[in-house]
C-alpha cells in the first residue's frame, strides 16, 4: 500500500479500494491541478489486468449476500454514505476543486450535496418496490426486479463526484455490487469516496473503486464475463469500444455521451434572461455535456440579444477556482486546452468568424477566453462536433420551422434549451427539439426520478429514477394460475 497524501489538509489515498481494502499497483500515473499546473497532486496507483481481475473477484464474491438483502436493508448503507458525504462536504469540495478545477463555491454549495442526494434518492426509490403485482387473465402476475450481478461504472473527468454517485447509487440500490473506474484526469474525489464507503460499513467487495488509464485498465474490466452491467458516461469513441466489449459478453450497456445542444431563443422570450443563460454556458469553461453550445436566435432580436450576451460574458472572471470571484475555471488539462484551441484554429482557417475570444487567457495557462463563433454555414466543424470548452456558435433563424431545423441538425441529441414566452410554443417546440432533456426558460434543473440520457450519438438507454433501477435488474415475470395454490 502506498502512503496517503495530504492535499490541503485532506488525507487522500492514491490506491484502489478492492474488497474493503486499499490495494496498490506497481505503476503510477499523476494527477495535477488544472489552475496551478506546476502542482502535482498525486501519483495514483495505475491499475492493470490483475487489478481488474481482483476487483471482479471481490465484486462477485460479495454479490450473493448483497443481493439477498431487501432494498430497505441496502438503503441503510446508502443513507449512511449520504450522511457521511454531507459531513465531509468541505473536504470533498476542496479535493474536487484542486483535481478537476471546478469552482469551489459551486462544489461546496451544490455539486457535492447532489452526490449525497443521489444515494438518498435511490435508497428511497428502490425500497418496497422490488415487485409489481397484478391480476389478469386468471393469473397473478409478479414482475420482480432481480439484482443482475457486478456492475461496472465508468465515468469521465468532468463532474467526477456527481456523475460517479449518480451512476453507482442505482446499481447498489438495485442489489448489484459495483466496480467504479473514474477518469485518470480527476481520480481523487473517488478515492475520498472510498474512505467514506469504508466508514459507512459497506460489506467488503460491495463497492470497489479502481484507478487507472482508460484502455489499459478499462479493456480488462469491460471484457470480464463476470461483469453483468456496464454503465458508461464519456465520449462517443470510447462508447464504441466499450459497446463492442459489452456485445461480446451480451451485457446490457448504457452510454451517456457528448452533446452539441441548441439554445433556441424566440423573439417572444425574456431576452435578458436568455442572454444571461447563454453567457452562463461558459461556466465550468464549457466542460459540461449538456451545455447549450449552439446559440440560435430569432433574427428580429439578434442585436438586442447579442448586446446583452456580450455584457454578461464580459462579466466572466477567469482565475483560481478557490476564489469566490472566479466564474470560469481553467480547462482540465493542457492536452484538452490544445484540443479546444485546435477547433478554434480550424474554424478560423475554414472561414468561420471568431466574434470574441479565441485564444488563451494567459500564455501557457489552461484558460481559454470565452469564445463566440459565427460559422460560415451549418456544416462547420464547430457547429457539428462537440468542443467541450468555452466555445459557442451563433446562428439566426427567421421562423419557427427554420429554428427547429437548425436545432435538430447535428448527430447529437443530449439536450436542448428553449427560450419563449408562449406556453403553446414551449410545448410545441419542446416536443420538436431532438434531445433526451429539453428545458424551457431554465437549464440544469433536474428531478432525479426523471429519465436522463441521449438520442442519436448522445447515448443509449436512460438513467434516473426507475429507468436506472430497471437497467440494473434482471426483470422477471412470474405468473401463477389463480386458485391453483393455497
Ligand atoms: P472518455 O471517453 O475519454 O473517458 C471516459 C472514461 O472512459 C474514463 O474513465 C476513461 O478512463 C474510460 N476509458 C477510456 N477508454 C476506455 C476503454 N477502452 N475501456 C474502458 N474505459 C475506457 O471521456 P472523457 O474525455 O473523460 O469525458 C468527456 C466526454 O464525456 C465528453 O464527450 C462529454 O460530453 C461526455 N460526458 C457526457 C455526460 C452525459 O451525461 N451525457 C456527462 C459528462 C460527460
Amino acid at each position: 500500500m502506498a502512503g496517503r497524501i495530504d492535499i490541503d489538509g485532506v488525507s487522500v489515498s492514491p490506491d484502489h479500494f478492492i474488497g474493503g481494502k486499499r490495494v496498490t499497483s506497481p505503476g503510477t500515473f499523476e494527477t495535477r491541478c488544472p489552475f496551478e499546473w506546476s502542482r502535482k497532486l498525486a501519483d495514483m496507483a495505475r491499475g492493470n489486468a490483475q487489478t481488474a481481475a481482483l476487483a471482479a473477484d471481490a465484486a462477485s464474491a460479495a454479490f450473493p449476500a448483497w443481493a439477498a438483502l431487501s432494498a430497505a436493508e441496502r438503503g441503510v448503507f446508502l443513507h449512511r454514505l449520504a450522511d457521511l458525504i454531507e459531513a465531509n462536504v468541505e473536504k470533498l469540495a476542496m479535493v474536487e476543486c484542486l483535481d478537476m478545477g471546478m469552482l469551489l463555491e459551486s462544489l461546496r454549495l451544490r455539486v457535492i450535496l447532489r452526490g449525497a442526494a443521489n444515494f438518498r434518492n435511490y435508497a428511497d426509490l428502490a425500497t418496497g418496490r422490488e415487485e409489481r403485482v397484478w391480476s389478469s387473465r386468471g393469473t397473478l402476475n409478479r414482475v420482480i426486479r432481480m439484482p443482475a450481478g457486478p456492475a461496472l461504472i465508468i465515468t469521465p473527468w468532468n463532474a467526477p463526484f456527481m456523475l460517479s454517485t449518480w451512476k453507482c447509487a442505482p446499481a447498489l440500490a438495485a442489489g448489484n455490487t459495483v466496480i467504479l473506474k473514474p477518469a485518470d484526469w480527476s481520480p481523487l474525489s473517488a478515492s475520498v469516496l472510498a474512505d467514506l464507503i469504508e466508514e459507512a460499513g459497506f460489506p467488503a467487495g460491495v463497492f470497489n473503486i479502481l484507478q487507472g488509464l482508460g484502455a489499459e485498465l478499462g479493456n480488462a474490466l469491460t471484457s470480464d464475463p463476470r461483469i453483468k452491467r456496464i454503465s458508461f458516461t464519456g465520449s462517443v469513441p470510447t462508447a464504441r469500444i466499450i459497446g463492442k466489449a459489452a456485445a461480446e459478453n451480451i451485457v446490457p450497456f448504457t452510454a451517456e455521451l457528448g452533446g452539441k445542444s441548441p439554445l433556441l431563443v424566440f423573439a417572444d422570450a425574456d431576452i435578458d434572461a436568455a442572454a444571461k443563460k447563454a453567457a452562463g454556458q461558459f461556466d465550468d469553461s464549457g466542460q459540461v455535456c449538456m451545455a447549450g453550445t449552439r446559440i440560435i436566435v430569432e433574427e428580429s432580436v439578434k442585436d438586442e440579444f447579442l448586446a446583452k450576451f456580450h455584457a454578461y460574458t464580459d462579466a466572466h472572471v477567469m482565475g483560481d477556482s478557490r476564489d469566490p470571484a472566479t466564474t470560469m475555471s481553467a480547462l482540465i488539462h493542457p492536452v484538452h486546452a490544445e484540443r479546444v484551441l485546435g477547433f478554434i484554429e480550424r474554424a478560423r482557417a475554414a472561414g468561420d468568424t471568431i466574434v470574441r475570444g479565441g485564444k488563451r487567457w494567459k500564455e501557457g495557462a489552461n484558460w481559454i477566453e470565452p469564445t463566440l463563433i459565427v460559422p460560415r454555414d451549418n456544416q462547420s466543424e464547430v457547429v457539428q462536433n462537440e468542443v467541450f470548452g468555452p466555445v459557442l456558435t451563433f446562428q439566426t433563424f427567421r421562423d419557427e420551422a427554420e429554428g427547429i431545423a437548425l436545432a435538430n441538425s447535428t448527430a447529437y441529441g443530449l439536450s436542448g434549451i428553449v427560450y419563449t414566452g408562449s406556453e403553446e410554443r414551449a410545448n410545441r417546440v419542446g416536443r420538436a427539439v431532438r434531445g433526451g432533456t429539453v428545458w424551457v426558460n431554465t437549464f440544469l434543473v433536474r428531478d432525479l426520478t426523471a429519465p436522463f440520457g441521449g438520442i442519436g450519438i448522445s447515448g443509449i438507454g436512460r438513467e434516473g429514477g426507475d429507468y436506472a433501477l430497471d437497467f440494473h435488474s434482471d426483470l422477471k415475470t412470474l405468473q401463477i394460475l389463480e386458485g391453483s395454490t393455497s
